[in-house]
């Protein structure tokens, strides 16, 4: 391949990249508010040798847990009404979604640099020969 054909491909990919960037890019300014933590269903046994939790039916809890102030907390989200618990859930996978977008922009933004950089040296010329014109005659 001549720097020619390397240019022309390095164009394309930083032309690809920003059209990736801009992409994850409107997915970032979209959200609105994010909940860092996860929302899991936790089954358990209540300790009670009468309950049916005993003979292996568990109570199931659906729980919020989250670090608050460095320390690990969980929160039981069984009692909130429906549209509580949905807006929960929207905000952790918005969360989720805006953090993967951000690493997906930082590894385009690398790619992208680096795109850049290989284009550069595909374009130089060489020194032109019109610098240096040697002197035939004195004066
Ligand atoms: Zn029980």
């Amino acid at each position: 391949m001549n720097d020619r054909e390397k240019a022309s491909q390095a164009r394309a990919k930083i032309s690809k990249l920003i059209t990736r960037m801009s992409d994850l890019g409107k997915t970032v300014i979209a959200k609105r508010s994010l909940l860092k933590g996860t929302i899991v269903q936790s089954k358990r046994r209540c300790g009670h040798s009468n309950c049916k939790c005993a003979k292996g039916q568990l109570h199931e809890t659906t729980v919020l847990t989250l670090s608050h102030q460095g320390k690990s907390k969980t929160i039981p989200l069984t009692k909130q009404p429906a549209n509580v618990l949905e807006q929960l859930r929207k905000q952790v996978s918005d969360y989720q979604s805006f953090r993967r977008s951000r690493s997906e922009i930082v590894h385009c933004f690398n790619e992208l640099m680096d795109a850049i950089n290989q284009l550069e040296l595909n374009l130089f010329v060489e020194v032109p020969a019109i610098a240096e014109k040697k002197k035939t005659q004195k004066g």
